[in-house]
Formats: structure tokens, C-alpha cells, sequence
């Protein structure tokens, strides 16, 4: 597959991919792909006002027959797996098998909501007066605006577009400027769903193009109540209160700092396979990625050394070749943030075995590099900072209370695992006691969730949840009704206030 043929299949024209001024590089060859034309503030202001009209019409729409436009959209994903896969892996650089997998999970959230567009059900309260009933129910909110990362660059807005829609939303995204002709290749993905469905109000899924300008005329506009926003924990500091400052409603999905603990029980070959996708999968750029290893003394001489010869096993290049598993970083901004967190974490006393830009001669505007294990000394405090690359921190521990007095130590709180066999270990792992992430596994790695679950994390990560469980809440605004069906006015609490 090359890309011409990638664009082709995904509908994408000539003209479209050279209708502007946003330059967009693949970072697999440091290429121009394309020039896209980045939306004006004016464009903005009208998307929003078409999103409006097209909710007003979309709310009023069964449920049901909402999850139809989902169930078709989940088809026209399947038939362009492989071109919207490959997409994926030619424009933010993970590997193709890693740009499929995005495809299926945006698959399986319109399976979700599909489902889920028969069951947005309330609930029944009991009513302390006689001959009353009362009742919560969910209804449509208005448009939500969805900015996502360069990282995750479709399935984050399906995650959020596949409920916001048949909660009876319509949606406006701002996707990375990293990575807008994915956004493009999911929009004509829509129109053809959208088509073949029929009587679709226009404007009811829009991508709008552009740079953090562009999110923050999203954020601060009223007729936006709910701002969906994934990426940096930079970027949610000032996406959180400027939402807040209006009243309206933000999902803040950020940075993540993960880690893994490794006791002495665990089955350390399970640990190695699921340490060395954590933290080299997406060349270590989800917010999933182990970044930081608790080994148990016991058994670090033996899990630190298979972890390093899995390391040296490591096929890196370009992310479309069957046999890669690391492709490149994002652009050299990136792999700059990774060699100053080695340089630091050298001045800390880590010995740093990897780090090193890769095929520098096969692509020299591109930004390959070897995965970074870095073994620190016994510290009061761990690494606190997310740096969006492939290095590994490596903790020595003894005591795995003070082991997950350090897990817990850091700003961030999304994703955590614990390797064990022993039951004790893997309750208080998962107990109140234990990891304060969104996400706790046991004996499987931090990054790779299913979408059935709510997913999202605590502290710096911004709190939000997203995907499975009840997080169609979030897009849906609650009413609680009490219906009077006697002949009488009881006041609640027994209040008399009579003439
Ligand atoms: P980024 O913060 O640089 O950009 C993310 C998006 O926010 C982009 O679309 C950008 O244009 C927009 N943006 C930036 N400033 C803004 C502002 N002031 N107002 C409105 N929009 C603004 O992030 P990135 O480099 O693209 O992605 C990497 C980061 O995303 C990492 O920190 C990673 O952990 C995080 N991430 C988190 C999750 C999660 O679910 N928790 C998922 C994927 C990525």
C-alpha cells in the first residue's frame, strides 16, 4: 500500500490534500504529505452555528434510530480498515499492526453504542409522598466539541463521537494539527454513512482544522456545553478552567505517568512481554506506556537482564514493514524531550542502556530511536514528569507498601499494573490501599485497555472517563421529575404551608 493508493481508498482528493497552508509531515521519512487548509475564525464560528441547528434537529430523533447512523458508520470502519489503518501508520508513525487496532477499537465503540442507543435508561426513586413518582432521565446535551492528540489520531474521536451521537449530540472535532488527514478520512467516512442512512442533518459530525487556536475558540464558546479534550497535561490546564469559567462540561483525558510492579511470585515471562509493549509499544508515545518498573529485589537480577536482551531483539523502522514493532517518534521536538530526560536522569544517578537516535542514514529527516531502559538508584521520589518517548525507568524495592507509596508519589494518575501471584499482593494492589490510578491491572501491562470499561485516570490526567461502562453520562444531561398523581399537595419534609 503507498499512500497515493491509501487516499484513494479512503476518498480523499487531490484537491483537498492541497487546498491550504498546514504542511503535514510523516514522520515515518520527515515527507510533506500534504498542505491543508487550516480554518479561519470565522470557519469555526459557523461550524459551531450549523452543529446547533443540526442537534436541535438530531435530539428529538428516537435513540435507536441514532444508533442506526453508529451501526452503519461501524461498517464503512470495517470496510476501510486497511486504508484508514494504514493511514494511521503513515501519518503519526505506529506500527500498521498498532493502526489497525485503533481501526477495531473504533469498531467496537459504535458495537457499544449501537447497543447502548436502546439503553440510556434512568431510574425509578422512591418518593417519600403518597401518590407520587419520581423519576431521573437522561437527555440529549447539545454540540460536544472533541480536540484530540496526535497520538490516538481517530479512535479518540469515535470513542467520544460513537456515544455523543446516539446520546442525541452532535460533535465538532479539532483534531491534532500533527495528523489531520486521518480526521479528513473519518469525516468522508461519516458522509458515506450519513449518505447511505439518509436524512442526516447537515452538520451534524464536522472536523475543523487548525492549531491550539482553533480548540480555544471551541472551548470558550457557550453553545459548546460539553468539551471532550485529549492530550497534554499542559493543554488541560488551560482547557479545564476556561470551560469551567463558562459552566460548561470537560472530559479531560492527559498525561500519564504509568508504572508496573513486579513481585516475586509473578511469572516474570508473562512480565517481559507485557513490560516491552508497555514501554515500547507506540515508541513509547500512549498515554498508557510504562514509563517507570518497581522490581522486586528478589528477582531483579533475573527480570532486569531478560528485559534487556527483549530490548536488544527489537526491530525498529518503518511502521508499514510486517516485521517493525518500533516505528518512529513524532517529530524532532520529541526526540529532543527524550534525549534531555536522558541527560537528566544521568545527572540523577541512572545508568541509561539505549537512547540513541536509529537510521539516522536511511531517514535523515525522520526521528527513529533505540528504547531506553534506565536503571536509578533508591530515590525519595521517582521520575514526575511524562516525557512522550521510549524510556523505561527501573525501581529497585523490598516492600511493596513503600513500593506503592512511590507509585502513587507522582502527579499523574492513569494507568498502573501489578505482576504477582500472590492474592494478598494483587487485592491491595486494586483495594483503596493501593494504586490511585483510573486504571489497576493485575498480570497484565498498563496500556492496551478493552472499551467495555470506563477509561480515563485521576489527579493530572484530568479525571475524565471515556468508552464503556456509564461514560455515556457524561455526554447526556440528567432530569430529575416528580410526577404528582394523587388529588392532594403534600410538601417534601412535612413542611405545612397553608392558608
Ligand atoms: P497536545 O496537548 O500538544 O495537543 C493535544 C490537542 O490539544 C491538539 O489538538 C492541540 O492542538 C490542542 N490544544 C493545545 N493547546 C490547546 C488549547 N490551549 N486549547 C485548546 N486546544 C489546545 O498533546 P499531543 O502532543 O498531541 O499528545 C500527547 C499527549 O496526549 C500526552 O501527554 C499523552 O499522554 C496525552 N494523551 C492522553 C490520552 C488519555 O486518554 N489520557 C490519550 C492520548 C494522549
Amino acid at each position: 500500500m503507498n499512500i497515493e493508493s491509501v487516499f484513494t481508498a479512503l476518498g480523499l482528493s487531490e484537491a483537498e490534500l492541497n487546498n491550504g497552508d498546514l504542511a503535514v509531515t510523516s514522520p515515518v521519512n520527515g515527507e510533506t504529505i500534504a498542505h491543508v487548509k487550516v480554518h479561519s475564525a470565522s470557519d469555526v464560528d459557523a461550524a459551531i452555528a450549523k452543529s446547533k441547528q443540526a442537534f436541535e434537529a438530531w435530539k428529538s430523533l428516537p435513540a435507536p434510530k441514532r444508533g442506526e447512523l453508529v451501526r452503519v458508520l461501524g461498517n464503512k470502519l470495517r470496510d476501510h480498515k486497511e486504508a484508514l489503518g494504514a493511514l494511521v501508520s503513515m501519518e503519526c508513525g505506529k506500527i500498521y499492526q498498532e493502526g489497525l487496532g485503533e481501526v477495531q477499537e473504533m469498531i467496537d465503540i459504535c458495537d457499544l453504542a449501537v447497543g447502548l442507543s436502546r439503553q440510556l435508561f434512568g431510574l425509578t426513586i422512591a418518593s417519600e409522598r403518597p401518590g407520587h413518582r419520581m423519576t431521573e432521565t437522561w437527555h440529549p446535551i447539545g454540540p460536544v466539541g472533541i480536540i484530540s492528540a496526535f497520538n490516538f489520531p481517530v479512535a479518540v474521536w469515535c470513542w467520544n463521537s460513537a456515544l455523543a451521537l446516539v446520546c442525541g449530540n452532535s460533535v465538532i472535532w479539532k483534531p491534532s494539527e500533527k495528523t489531520p488527514l486521518t480526521a479528513l478520512a473519518c469525516q468522508k467516512l461519516f458522509d458515506l454513512a450519513a449518505a447511505e442512512v439518509g436524512d442526516i442533518p447537515d452538520g451534524l459530525s464536522q472536523v475543523i482544522v487548525g492549531h491550539a487556536d482553533v480548540g480555544e475558540q471551541l472551548v470558550n464558546d457557550t453553545r459548546v456545553p460539553v468539551i471532550s479534550a485529549t492530550g497534554s497535561t499542559a493543554m488541560g490546564r488551560k482547557v479545564g478552567p476556561a470551560v469551567a469559567a463558562r459552566f460548561g462540561r470537560s472530559i479531560l483525558e492527559l498525561g500519564g505517568n504509568n508504572a508496573i510492579i513486579v513481585a516475586p511470585t509473578a511469572n516474570l515471562e508473562m512480565a517481559v512481554r507485557a513490560i516491552l509493549f508497555g514501554a515500547v509499544g507506540t515508541a513509547g508515545q500512549r498515554c498508557t506506556t510504562t514509563r517507570r518498573l518497581f522490581v522486586h529485589d528478589d528477582i531483579y537480577d533475573e527480570l532486569v537482564p531478560s528485559l534487556k536482551k527483549a530490548y536488544s531483539g527489537i526491530r525498529i523502522g518503518d511502521p508499514m514493514e510486517q516485521s517493525t514493532l518500533v516505528g518512529p517518534l513524532i517529530d524532532k521536538q520529541s526526540f529532543d524531550a527524550m534525549q534531555a530526560a536522558l541527560d537528566m536522569a544521568m545527572v540523577n544517578g541512572g545508568e541509561v542502556v539505549g537512547g540513541s537516535r536509529a537510521l539516522e542514514e536511511t531517514y535523515p529527516n525522520a526521528y527513529y530511536v533505540n528504547p531506553a531502559i534506565v536503571e536509578m538508584p533508591e530515590a525519595e521520589q521517582t521520575v514526575q514528569t511524562e516525557t512522550f518517548a521510549p524510556i523505561l525507568y527501573v525501581y529497585r524495592y523490598s516492600d511493596l507498601e513503600r513500593a506503592i507509596q512511590l507509585h502513587n508519589d507522582v502527579p499523574q494518575g492513569l494507568s498502573s499494573a501489578i505482576f504477582t501471584n500472590d492474592v494478598r499482593e494483587a487485592e491491595t494492589f486494586t483495594s483503596a490501599v493501593g494504586s490511585d490510578c483510573g486504571i489497576a491491572n493485575v498480570n497484565i501491562g498498563t496500556s492496551g485497555a478493552e472499551i467495555g470499561g470506563a477509561f480515563g485516570g485521576e489527579k493530572e490526567t484530568g479525571g475524565g472517563r471515556e468508552s464503556g461502562s456509564d461514560a455515556w453520562k457524561g455526554y447526556m444531561r440528567r432530569a430529575t421529575s416528580t410526577v404528582n398523581y394523587s388529588s392532594d399537595l403534600p410538601l417534601a419534609q412535612g413542611i405545612e404551608f397553608n392558608l
